[in-house]
């Protein structure tokens, strides 16, 4: 097997599930007692939001390159950054290593492609809505994206921030995602890719008929192929 290096910790609510639907994937996939040999490096997220909210986005490539490279100086083959917004300094960290750099926005593309999907709404933070890092790079997959109005776009930002990423999953929450989801759909998404690797912790395929696409289960997935010698999206 390959090994994956992990830079997370932003939040570590998701990075939890990323380490296990890797496990899981590689279990079911090798059976017994296989997993997945992994390099964990889980950052203090109250230093990368800091970085987020001064906009020195220098400093926060700084910290994700230097976790990417102790991680490939631990063995790495493949390194994901297991969150959609530090995406926005993904080049860099990608410059400063000399393994890929797994992207999220490629394994979601990768897999919107195997449902046919071309037009997919986007619902996450207000930078990887409103920011070409993210939205551009689906586009250059061929995918068309629909992001909510300006409103939802703060309220989904704000659920984010204030709620999922220290933990906490309310029901109001859930029903004003499931309504954002459901004026996405309205506004002719196919899918939408829930672009925050924490709001699958908020909602799932039960709490709304629209076709969703997981950012942080797709991304895992990809990882756990890439651990099995698979391609690396790109
Ligand atoms: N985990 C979130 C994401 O996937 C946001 C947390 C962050 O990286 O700031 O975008």
């Amino acid at each position: 097997m390959k090994k994956i290096g992990l830079v997370g910790g932003m939040s570590w609510h998701s990075t939890l599930e990323y380490y296990r639907v890797i496990n899981e994937q590689v279990a079911e996939e090798l059976g017994g007692h296989a997993s997945a040999p992994v390099a964990l490096e889980s950052l203090d997220f109250a230093e990368i939001r800091r970085c987020q909210l001064d906009g020195d986005w220098a400093h926060a490539a700084r910290l994700l390159t230097e976790a990417a490279q102790r991680c490939e100086r631990s063995g790495a083959d493949v390194v994901i950054i297991c969150t959609n917004l530090m995406h926005r300094v993904a080049e860099e960290v990608q410059a400063g290593i000399g393994v890929p750099l797994l992207h999220i926005a490629d394994a979601l593309a990768d897999r919107a492609g195997e449902h046919g999907w071309s037009r997919l709404g986007v619902l996450g933070t207000s930078w990887v809505m409103e920011e070409d890092f993210y939205v551009g790079r689906l586009a250059r997959h061929g995918l068309e994206v629909v992001v909510p109005d300006a409103a939802d776009r703060r309220e989904a930002d704000r659920v984010i921030f204030d709620e999922l990423t220290r933990g906490v999953v309310t029901e109001e929450s859930r029903a004003a995602f499931v309504a954002i989801l459901g004026r996405l759909r309205d506004r002719g998404a196919e899918a939408v890719v829930l672009g925050c690797t924490e709001i699958e912790l908020l909602v799932g395929a039960d709490d709304t008929p629209v076709p969703l696409l997981p950012s942080m289960r797709t991304h895992a997935e990809a990882a756990a192929r890439a651990v099995l010698g698979e391609r690396v999206p790109a």
